[in-house]
């Protein structure tokens, strides 16, 4: 057993503007506890949380300043983690902080590199690598991935691929057994065998949770996320399986509602989210103060999912993640206080170990026939499984002779013999149903002949044929009526497919980059993953694309003017630069790896070859020992010992490459499924975006046609700058990320509520004529006025130039 408080470490987030200076600092003197200052400048301390210090200390195992970096933060908390789950015991790492601290960014990783990738991917990796080295014990690890919003549990693993909402992913729910352990009643596990499969699950978890995401839910700050590895190991013959959880869980933003100011429907959200934060906070003192008995675990699903890792089985780690800028200051020191507490928790970690049932059958049949022997030694008899043919006659009299005798003391004595036993109570139960059936036809016999005469008997059984008959006949009838449906049903499903297949192939045709299927990338990535050893990881990747191309699929119907305006959405998407870079990387990677391919290859009939050689020089000195009838010499000679080296040589220059290709194969299948993240993303972005845009035509009207006759407003300044609010999109991460505008544009300013000229100007049409998707006359107006309000805004720009 492993006693252990929980450990926490601190991360300090790099500023997004310059940080203002002296606002903390951090003593790492080696002999203390690392200690974390924040400082308050005078303004801010006055009126602080009601009193006036005007510094904060705080210790922690380990504090990591702005420049760590993701590969520190693995080997200082994540390694000795994992190593401890390895060994058998469960462990949990945990982030804690207010939005934007960089929790997402620590556990899972940044979006846009691949050097920074997070807790889990590199975890994944550390533990699949420990997996192979360790030949003395069979491993199996399942993952399994959860949300938790507003106190429910979704299964972001959910292999339907279908989820557009929340909503629409599986609900988890907890039990509770007797014993009073959790189980998650519908959140799936999915068998990982290598650290590529792994990483999918990963990402086609995280996926789920974007593509469920709204503007509404914002369910990456809100909900709570919790992936798990669990490891199963057990050594060759024993009965023993171990089985350990890693869970890493990436918590909702700490914020307070307060702070936060949030109104309406998200206020319920920030509540429940605080609910729940708060059930931890109050789990935690429970925990932090000495006697106490009662742990209110109960009180939400998170603080259940998580009762081992607070107070229980297991090792648990805290990153307490800082934003240590002026503005949040006072939500850095309660996310510092929290972990203080925190780390007052004891945890004791035990091996969880569980006799295997299979293993134990087996032990148990041993002991049978151990059992079987002892009795023939003592009985001196030999017993068969089955009674012989003599034995079963003499039972078979026995019971006889038992059923007729009279005397009610009179005994079936077979000896300590449970075949016997068994037989006879088998013989009993024959005689009785024999009896039964043969009664019954008595009976009715007896009431036939003794009630019933003959003539009586034969309509009976004729109305009953006619009954029967009748039945077999409207039977026979909605059986006809259910074959027509089920034909009718297959036929429609055919032409459904026929056409679905059409589409698909003029999809495909119709396609233009980023995601051509000629894609030299694509295409690469099929021959790289169709390598006889990566069969497995084939179906893994042909799950994701379908799973991307139902993501993305919505182009397939869209129309022209919509893919039109998916293009120029997607020139001026920030997130277009990343994937233009990953996918320049991905190139360079590919041909490095096609380059190390043929290196490996050329290697491989090096080393054949001088194998090849060695084994010719030794034919040759054989026979020439035996023709010039002298003995083959023990030591080989220079010219082998020189053939040998080189062959070394060789096999080090192939084990290194291959060494290489294969984290190069891991580099390769990270940096795809980041693109194909970042594309969902792109198309999820771009509907919201076209459903403003639409939204704008409705209340602008078909502006295309108009803009001619606005050309005079468009000359002041003023107009410009009413043109942008028009135009502003509504929502911030549209305002921020999806801007066609060579112009900046103030979006932080409320929306006009007077009419512009160019509303005026435009005929309205009713909102209920315009339908978002699938009507090709509505998106082309839509592009037109994308296309006019582009136009414009150039205009402007030069012309303010
Ligand atoms: P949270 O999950 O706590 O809301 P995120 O992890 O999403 O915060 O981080 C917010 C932003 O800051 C992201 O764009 C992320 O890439 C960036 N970020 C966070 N931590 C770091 C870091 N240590 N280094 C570089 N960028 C970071
Ligand atoms: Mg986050």
């Amino acid at each position: 057993m492993v006693k252990q408080t929980i450990q926490i470490f601190a991360r300090v987030k790099p500023p997004v503007r310059k940080h203002q200076q002296g606002i903390y600092s951090i003593d790492e003197d080696e002999k203390l506890i690392p200690s974390l200052e924040i400082i308050l400048p005078r303004d801010l301390a006055d009126g602080f949380v009601n009193n006036k210090r005007e510094s904060y200390k705080f210790k922690f195992q380990r504090i990591f300043d702005q420049d760590a970096k993701q590969e520190t933060i693995f080997e200082n908390i994540a390694k000795p983690v994992a190593g401890s789950v390895l060994e058998g015991y469960n462990g949990t790492i945990f982030a804690y902080g207010q939005t934007g601290s960089g929790k997402t960014f620590t556990i899972t990783g940044g979006a846009e590199r691949y050097s920074d990738r997070g807790i889990i991917p590199r975890t994944l990796s550390y533990i699949f690598e420990q997996l192979q080295k360790d030949s003395s014990k069979m491993y199996t690890t399942h993952i399994s991935y959860l949300e938790i919003y507003n106190e429910c549990g979704y299964d972001l693993l959910d292999p339907r691929h279908e989820a557009s909402s929340l909503e629409d992913l599986p609900k988890v729910t907890i039990l509770e057994d007797p014993d009073q352990n959790i189980h998650l009643k519908n959140l799936t596990l999915h068998q990982a065998t290598t650290e590529e499969e792994a990483l999918n699950l990963l990402f086609l978890g995280d996926t789920n949770r974007m593509i469920a995401e709204t503007p509404m839910n914002q369910a990456s700050t809100r909900s709570h996320c919790i992936f798990t590895i669990h490891l199963s190991s057990k050594e060759p013959g024993s009965a023993t399986v171990r089985h350990a959880k890693l869970h890493l869980v990436d918590l909702a933003g700490s914020e307070r509602v307060a702070k936060t100011g949030v109104g309406g429907h998200l206020l319920t959200e920030a509540k429940y989210i605080n609910l729940s934060l708060h059930y931890l906070e109050q789990v935690i003192i429970a925990l932090s103060e000495k006697h106490r008995s009662h742990i209110p675990y109960r009180n939400s699903m998170m603080t259940s999912v998580l009762r081992d890792s607070l107070g229980g089985n297991c090792m648990t780690t805290m990153i307490a993640t800082l934003s240590l800028e002026k503005r949040n200051l006072d939500e850095s020191i309660s996310t510092c206080r929290f972990a203080q507490r925190v780390a007052l928790i004891k945890n004791e970690a035990v091996l969880n170990e569980e006799i295997d049932p299979r293993l134990m059958i087996k032990r148990l049949q041993k002991e049978i026939q151990e059992l079987k022997d002892e009795l023939a030694m003592v009985t001196g008899e030999q017993r068969t499984e089955a009674l012989t043919e003599a034995e079963l006659l003499q039972l078979e009299k026995l019971i006889t002779s038992f059923l007729e005798d009279q005397d009610p003391e009179s005994r079936l004595e077979v000896g300590a013999d449970m075949r016997k036993v068994h037989h006879c109570f088998h013989h009993l139960k024959k005689l009785l149903n024999d009896k039964k059936i043969f009664g019954n036809n008595t009976v009715s016999n007896t009431v036939s002949s003794e009630s019933k005469d003959q003539d009586c008997q034969e309509p009976l059984k004729e109305e009953e044929y006619r009954k029967l008959r009748d039945i077999l006949k409207q039977r026979d009838h909605e059986i006809n009526i259910l074959v027509n449906m089920l034909k009718k049903e297959k036929k429609k499903a055919q032409e459904a497919l026929h056409l679905a297949g059409m589409d698909r192939r003029e999809f495909r045709h119709s396609q233009s980059p980023p995601f051509p299927p000629g894609n030299p990338e694509e295409s690469q990535r099929m021959r790289l993953s169709s390598a006889p050893s990566q069969a497995q990881d084939f179906s893994i990747l042909g799950n994701r694309s379908s799973l991307l191309h139902k993501k993305t699929g919505m182009r397939e119907e869209m129309s022209l003017g919509r893919q039109e305006a998916f293009e120029i959405f997607k020139r001026d998407h920030a997130d277009s630069v990343t994937i233009d870079d990953n996918k320049q990387i991905l190139k360079q990677r590919f041909s490095e790896a096609k380059a190390l391919g043929e290196s490996i290859n050329e290697a491989r009939s090096k080393i054949g070859h001088l194998k090849e050689e060695i084994t010719q020089r030794h034919i040759q000195q054989v026979a020439l020992g035996i023709s010039e009838n002298m003995a083959v010499p023990l030591m080989p000679d220079q010219q082998e010992e020189k053939l040998r080296s080189q062959l070394e040589e060789e096999k080090r220059r192939y084990k290194t490459m291959f060494t290489r290709l294969k984290a190069l194969k891991v580099e390769i299948e990270h940096l795809q499924l980041l693109m194909d993240k970042a594309k969902v993303k792109l198309q999820k972005e771009f509907e919201v975006w076209w459903a403003e845009e639409a939204t704008n035509l409705q209340v602008n009207s078909p502006a295309v046609n108009s803009l001619d006759h606005t050309k005079p407003f468009l000359q002041t300044s003023d107009s410009l700058h009413e043109q942008s609010q028009l135009f502003s999109n509504k929502s911030d991460v549209n305002a921020r990320k999806i801007l066609p505008s060579p112009c900046p544009s103030p979006h932080s300013q409320k929306q006009s509520s007077t009419s512009t000229p160019l509303e005026d100007s435009i005929p309205k049409r009713p909102m209920s004529s315009i339908p978002l998707t699938g009507d090709s006359q509505t998106d082309s107006d839509i592009l037109a006025f994308i296309k006019a309000r582009q136009s414009i805004l150039q205009k402007q720009c030069l012309g303010s130039n």
